[in-house]
């Protein structure tokens, strides 16, 4: 019997003992394509040694020193790296151990922002219906997974959910992608006004849609027009790019690929690349100083914050990512895994949509192609395509989203940047097996 708690209780997963690459190895010596990065971790793949050597370094010299007392030179030298090639305006970094500590950050930062600034009214935060943004209580709050929500409802804070940018559901035929992109940010501005914009803080937003949905991007100009709105109104811009940032969808920030830049990133998973847990929130010099010049402090904290292992391997990373031109390699790999889908699945009657950016792919399934028809859930589609692939030696991500029971399945792909192109063809055949076997 396994004494761990409590997620695999049912599965009784095999045990996982190497990582080589892009493939992870079980105790029985079968080796798995990670088509998923695990959830969109594993940028750099596994048994990456230069990471390695850096975090055994960062032990031997220092493992651990409180951020009540000391700073360290990993996490100082991270942040310097991360402001460096950070969207204009982000002048600051305060480190977390994963993703859900950075929105559950961002979400406090932005309260006290304007508690400091003298505008205690603004405390309402909008969010929209196909987003995940965590599962500590205020993240899960934010998000508009009804799944994950279902069982919490009366702990959940009081948070505004609009209709996500999701050409693929929402875009009427008779417009473009640029009119549906504007309409689709009017529901920001819209909410806004309905709630009063002096009461409202904050409007969080993942730029390229992950968990809940399969890599869905925005339409053109969403985001332009998104800031917009938030300059107009004073509300702050919280982008989550936990999932889709450090490389994944091609740039550094996926939101460089919008045009624009938000007051409060957060970022994890890639950052540490599964090598250790480490996320950050970067935020404005304008956020920082009005709390600097206020009470001082960001009333805030965990014990593991600022880890010094964590960021020195978080500093491996991004230089990895960066010295080893794994950025771009993202986008043009990306464009080949979008190239080999679209020629496997482009025509099959149960793929509505092939989409995302980058190593950040997703397919959504459908009963009916023509009429965008989701399976019925009871038929748990998403479920067994991941338990078909994981028997053909495939990890991928499917999972079952839903905006007011529009969507249904889906299925995230997010390898290894550093994937080769016949592992590429090795990841589209067994999904097609999977997918085959699952419908
Ligand atoms: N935000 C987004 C966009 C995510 O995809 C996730 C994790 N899937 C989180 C936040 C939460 O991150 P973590 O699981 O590291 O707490």
């Amino acid at each position: 019997m396994s004494h761990v708690f409590p997620r695999h209780s049912k599965l009784n997963p095999p045990v996982a003992v190497g990582g080589e690459g892009c493939y992870l190895i079980d105790s029985t010596g079968k080796r798995y394509l990670d088509g998923s990065g695990g959830a969109a971790v594993s940028c750099l793949g596994h048994g990456d040694r230069e990471i390695a050597e850096a975090i055994k370094a960062q032990i031997d010299k220092l493992a651990f020193a409180h951020t009540g007392f000391f700073t360290s030179e990993p996490a100082e030298a991270l942040a310097d790296l991360l402001i460096e090639h950070a969207p204009e305006g982000l002048d600051r970094v305060y480190f977390v151990s994963g993703g859900s500590e950075a929105t559950e950050a961002a979400i406090k930062l932005a309260r006290q922002y304007f508690v400091e600034k003298g505008a205690p009214e603004r405390g309402k935060l909008i969010a929209r219906k196909q987003s995940y943004h965590g599962n500590t209580i205020g993240a899960l709050s934010a998000g508009g997974n009804a799944w994950r929500r279902a069982q919490f409802g009366p702990l959940l804070l009081d948070v505004s959910h609009i209709d996500p940018c999701y050409e693929y559901r929402l875009r009427r035929e008779d417009e473009s992608a640029e009119a549906y992109g504007l309409r689709a940010a009017q529901a920001l501005e819209d909410e806004i006004l309905r709630l009063g914009a002096e009461t409202v803080m904050a409007f969080i937003a993942e730029p390229v849609v992950g968990a809940t949905a399969g890599a869905v991007p925005p339409a053109p100009g969403y985001f332009k027009r998104i800031r917009e709105i938030c300059d107009k109104y004073g509300v702050l811009l919280i982008l989550d790019e936990v999932m889709c940032g450090m490389g994944r969808t091609g740039t550094l920030f996926a939101c460089e690929q919008d045009g624009v830049a938000p007051d409060i990133l957060c970022i994890a998973k890639g950052l540490g690349a599964g090598y250790q847990p480490v996320g950050a929130m970067l935020c404005s010099g304008e956020i920082y100083d009005t709390i600097a010049n206020g009470t001082g402090f960001f009333q805030h904290g965990h014990t593991y914050i600022g880890h010094p292992v964590a960021t020195a391997a978080g500093l491996a990373v991004v230089r990895a990512l960066l010295d080893r031109g794994l950025v771009g390699r993202a986008a043009t790999q990306g464009e080949k895994l979008m190239a080999k889908l679209t020629e496997r699945f482009g025509q099959h009657p149960h793929v509505g949509d092939i989409r995302g950016r980058g190593m950040f792919r997703g397919i959504e399934l459908v009963s009916d192609r023509d009429s965008k028809t989701p399976f019925d859930p009871s038929k748990g589609v998403a479920g067994k395509i991941k338990k078909a692939a994981f028997e053909a030696g495939l990890i991928c991500y499917p999972m079952s989203g839903t905006i007011d029971g529009k969507s249904g399945d889906h299925v995230l792909l997010a390898p290894p940047f550093i994937i080769e192109d016949d592992q590429l063809d090795e990841l589209t055949d067994k999904l097609a097996l999977a997918i085959s076997a699952a419908i």
